[in-house]
């Protein structure tokens, strides 16, 4: 069996990724966003709070100014999976030109479960053991039966091309794989999400790893508003709308008014005369002296003013 390299990530029993080289990290996403911004404005000055922005507005093209290139070791039922990715460059091992090798994906028992009932692409359910044992057996039998048959064809002088057909999908392909930023993230949210088969959720789950230390910043905000973030269809808000009362929807607003005069607070400090005037000008509607209990015993969440604002718009939206 061929060794895995020292410096990859295994991945399924004779698998893995390794991260061969790349290009950028956050400082190659800000650099190109001021471009488009213009240099040195006070609302971009800072790289974390930009990359936040841009994540938050889907303004994808600084993302692709990073690139990423693994050598991937895969299954081929994992490979056509991956393929179906289609902005990545791929080089992939030929069995025109070379011979397989005998390294086929044989499960792991713990892997092994019945179809889903409810999920028409997935497993569940335990699987006793006899029939656990069945499939790793079957697994074995047809992979080396057929690699016996197709190295029969290879001495007999059958083209490779031909003889490799005979091959079956657990067998291992490798290849290099290039790809930017924006379409990693878009791979990964898709291949390392539970709806995902797990084969394939292992390599997504091992490149994300080196994403996550390449443009710590750009994982951050990608995890906060596309894994974790939540968007509400028409009918969803209509819902929220008609069961949100408008004093529920106040009480949120009066909240961000602390929190965004808390975070101005903590940027640069302020006296005690200014403060009251920065909430008022937030939209803070507590008179002086309920904002001077509230402030004294109250710890205020903190956070970033622009996307507290955008929060209050959206709850703004739904008040009837
Ligand atoms: C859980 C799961 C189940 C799936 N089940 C099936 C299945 O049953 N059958 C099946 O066939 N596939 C299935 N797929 C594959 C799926 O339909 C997509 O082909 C795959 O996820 C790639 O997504 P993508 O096209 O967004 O990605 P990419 O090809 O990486 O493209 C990224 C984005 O670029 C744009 N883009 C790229 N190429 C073009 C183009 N030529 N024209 C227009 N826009 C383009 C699109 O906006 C796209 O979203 C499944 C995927 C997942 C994650």
């Amino acid at each position: 069996m061929q060794e895995i390299p020292k410096d990859a990530i295994k991945c399924l029993d004779k698998g893995f990724v390794r991260l061969v080289d790349s290009m950028g990290g956050d400082d190659a996403i800000v650099q190109s966003a001021r471009v488009s911004y213009g240099k040195g404005t006070s609302k971009v000055s800072q790289d974390r709070g930009l990359i936040r922005y841009l994540m938050r507005h889907r303004h994808s093209t600084p993302f692709e100014m990073v690139e990423f290139k693994f050598h991937c070791k895969m299954p081929i039922f994992v490979a056509r999976q991956w393929v179906r990715h289609r902005t990545a460059n791929i080089n992939e091992y030929s069995l025109r030109y070379s011979e397989a090798r005998d390294e086929f994906y044989i499960p792991k028992s713990d892997q092994i479960e019945f179809q889903s009932a409810m999920n028409k692409q997935g497993r569940y359910g335990q699987v006793p053991d006899d029939l656990k044992n069945k499939v790793i057996d079957y697994f074995n039998e047809i992979s080396d039966r057929s690699f016996e048959i197709y190295s029969e064809l290879n001495e007999a002088g059958v083209a490779r091309e031909l003889a490799r057909a005979i091959l079956p999908v657990n067998l291992y392909t490798e290849w290099y794989w290039k790809n930017d930023l924006h379409n990693l993230l878009h791979f990964i949210g898709l291949r390392s999400d539970s709806h995902a088969q797990y084969e394939i959720r292992v390599f997504s789950d091992a490149m994300a790893s080196h994403v996550k230390k390449v443009a710590p910043h750009a994982w951050e905000a990608y995890q906060d508003y596309a894994v974790k973030g939540l968007i509400f269809s028409k009918i969803e808000q209509n819902i929220l709308s008609k069961r949100l009362s408008n004093s529920s929807i106040d009480d949120l607003l009066e909240d961000i008014a602390y929190s965004i005069t808390a975070s101005l607070h903590n940027n640069k400090p302020r006296n005690e005369n200014e403060l009251f005037k920065l909430y008022s000008d937030n939209g803070g509607l507590d008179n002086l002296n309920d904002f001077q209990i509230k402030w004294n015993i109250a710890n205020f969440e903190l956070g970033n003013v622009r996307e507290l604002r955008e929060f209050k718009s959206k709850l703004l939206r739904l008040k009837k």
